[in-house]
């Protein structure tokens, strides 16, 4: 029985969990509820390595790069990578919004108010004050992955700069990158079980009904999400890094799939980054660099999201914008899928930044509340390949990737 279970490969375990879970979730209603906690167990799990695996994988890979020119040509193409394709899904989101006009005609009586988040301080001050960890220990207990990003790397750039001495600290981080893999192999065999919980709870509880109200703007979404995936994405896998988009694909699939039930770029990190040194063939040290930080700002289906709702919003209270509004969109969109973490609903808070600058009023926000959810997971599965197409890309333009791990992805 067990050798059956774990002869089939995990990501076709993974996709049949969560058809499976679909179907029990519609057939149960808002019974399959009763499950939910089986996936926060399994989201728990995964969220207890995303600390000790950015931290020893993020130093280790930083120290494994080895000089610190090297450093820069990694981090700066990673970078201008995300800038760019960032705004490429902000214009697409404005877009959609614009020529299929989601709220038009939308009867705004008929949608149940969600709840209104508390709006984030999001002044560029507060945002670069963020980003300094005040203690490393306090940043590690709060998970607050920004500073810890920040932290590890300065340790691995210490690393680098002390050379011979720094090499006994080095093979310590370098070992416990190796066990912090091994604790994700073990956990990642929760993923089935997990995934079809999380599925069935949303399919159960959310129904179809709900998403009536506003499925033009839940299928502009998909669309979006799914134009950057299958089109931006493949164009980078297939034109900058020239590999084979269907193996690219195959490679990240339980990613895909942990991110769409999970909604959470920060929960996916470990199984991200297992997808992109496995399965990709990426090198530990540019995978552990550039999935580390994409996770975090790196979120181009958030900021395609952020500017296709900012019109929603406008279309539904009337609301003019002009030329400036869409380049203030495009820049507020691109920092708010920066500043959001990679957390369930973190684009929905974002909303209120763009929002509250071009007088689209912050009601919108209960309005698509109630579907965010729905919403969410197709953003974070284009967040998350996102990170994986980036960290493929650069491997590549920098001769970090081993081609014969990739071509032999068929026992994901
Ligand atoms: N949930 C998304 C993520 O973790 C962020 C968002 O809400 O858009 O990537």
């Amino acid at each position: 029985m067990f050798r059956i279970w774990f002869n089939i490969p995990l990501w076709q375990r993974v996709i049949a969990a969560l058809i499976l879970g679909v179907a029990v979730g519609m057939w149960w209603g808002p019974g399959a509820e009763s499950i939910k906690w089986i996936g926060d167990f399994f989201i728990k799990s995964i969220k207890m390595l995303v600390v000790p695996l950015i931290f020893f994988s993020l130093v280790s890979g930083v120290a494994a790069i080895g000089d610190l020119r090297k450093l820069g040509a990694v981090g700066g193409r990673a970078m201008l990578i995300f800038v760019v394709t960032g705004q490429i899904a902000v214009w697409l989101g404005l877009f959609l919004g614009t020529v299929l006009a989601p709220g038009a005609g939308v009867d705004t009586s008929a949608i149940e108010m969600g709840a209104v988040p508390e709006p984030v301080p999001t002044t560029a001050v507060d945002m670069i004050l963020s980003i300094v960890p005040e203690s490393p220990v306090q940043v590690m207990a709060d998970v607050s992955v920004l500073p810890l990003i920040v932290f590890s790397l300065l340790i691995g750039i210490g690393i680098l700069m002390a050379a011979d001495e720094g090499t006994p600290v080095q093979k310590v981080f370098d070992s416990g990158a190796v066990i912090m893999q091994k604790v994700t192999m073990v956990v990642m065999e929760l993923t089935p079980f997990g995934v079809f919980a999380l599925m069935a709870w949303v399919a159960g509880t959310l129904g179809l009904d709900a998403l009536i109200a506003l499925s033009k703007l839940v299928a502009l979404n998909y669309l979006g999400c799914l134009l950057i995936i299958f089109v931006m994405y493949s164009a980078m896998i297939k034109f900058l890094a020239r590999l084979p988009v269907r193996d690219f694909f195959r490679g990240i699939i339980d990613a895909m799939a942990v991110s769409y039930s999970t909604a959470s770029s920060n929960a996916t990190l470990p199984v991200t980054m297992r997808c992109a040194e496995r399965n990709l063939g990426v090198s530990n040290s540019v995978a552990s660099f550039v999935v580390s930080l994409g996770a975090t700002i790196n979120m181009n289906g958030t900021a395609m999201y952020l500017g296709l709702a900012t019109l929603f919003g406008a279309q539904i209270f009337g609301v003019d914008l002009s030329w400036a509004d869409y380049f203030l969109i495009s820049i507020l969109a691109t920092l708010g899928a920066v500043g959001a973490a990679g957390i369930p609903g973190a684009g929905l808070i974002m909303m209120a930044l763009v929002f509250g600058a071009v007088g689209v009023p912050l009601e919108t926000i209960a309005f698509v509340a109630g579907v965010d959810r729905i919403m969410d997971m197709m953003r974070t599965t284009t967040n998350v390949s996102g990170d994986a197409a980036v960290a493929t890309t650069v491997a590549v333009m920098t001769g970090e990737i081993d081609r014969r791990e990739m071509i032999s992805a068929d026992d994901v």
